[in-house]
């Protein structure tokens, strides 16, 4: 197997050397920048398999950084996982909608690190599910061609906005999905859907959902999460 690059931008030296060190005794290589400038002119020469991204750095900042990345084809497929204080909430957000993958709040813990390096790496590489397959995930079963949803063989009655929030956040299981993006997912049909109607409809979709509740996880201040495993 040849070895997974992973790309770090932070400009604070002693968590740059952690990520460095225990990165590269986990088998990945390591690059890095100090800055958004520094990042910007490496990245598209060596073309990592993945980023971590420092959202508070000197000049550039990473949501610029993100967004630059993101815009450019080139580098556009590069998954990136952002780092972040806790409670940059907004950031998170306006990161994920840049088309940021994944994010980890500072302090971190490395092990949570290189879970969350693998987990990315890992979708990747996976098909995207096709929109029309049914889906089958422990006692909850999705079939959109006939819009049904069953719940230990029990079918589930959902309104059209139900099913196409529940649908598209188990098509990206383990992927935070914000607000914004569950309304463009599922708009088109109803646009009446705006951010409090995503968390009324959530209300609404959990407790039909009953003992599968909990596959939808919230993710305070963020979003909603589709968890694979109870
Ligand atoms: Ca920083």
């Amino acid at each position: 197997m040849t070895k997974k690059h992973i790309f770090i931008v932070e400009d604070e030296e002693d968590i740059l050397e952690i990520l460095r060190y225990n990165l590269s005794s986990s088998g990945f290589t390591v690059t890095t920048a100090t800055d958004g400038e520094e990042a910007l002119a490496a990245i598209p020469k060596s073309m990592p398999d993945l980023v971590i991204l420092d959202l508070m750095l000197p000049g550039i900042d990473g949501l610029d950084i993100c967004r630059k990345l993101k815009a450019d084809p080139q580098t556009a497929g590069i998954p990136i996982i952002m780092l972040t204080a806790r409670g940059d909430e907004s950031d998170i957000v306006a990161g994920l909608e840049l088309g940021a993958d994944d994010y980890i709040t500072k302090p971190f813990s490395i092990k949570v690190v290189i879970a969350r390096i693998r987990a990315v790496l890992r979708r990747k590489e996976q098909p995207p599910v096709d929109a029309d397959a049914p889906l089958s995930i422990g006692d909850l079963v999705i079939d959109p061609r006939r819009r049904e949803v069953r719940v230990k063989g029990r079918p589930v009655d959902l309104t059209f906005t139900e099913f196409g929030i529940l649908h598209f956040l188990a098509r990206h299981p383990g992927w935070v999905m914000t607000r914004d993006q569950i309304i463009d997912a599922v708009r088109g049909n109803d646009y009446a859907v705006t951010d409090r109607a995503v968390d009324v409809q959530v209300v609404g979709l959990r407790k039909k959902l009953g003992e599968c509740a909990e596959h939808i996880e919230t993710v305070r201040g963020v979003g909603y999460r589709f968890k694979e495993f109870r």
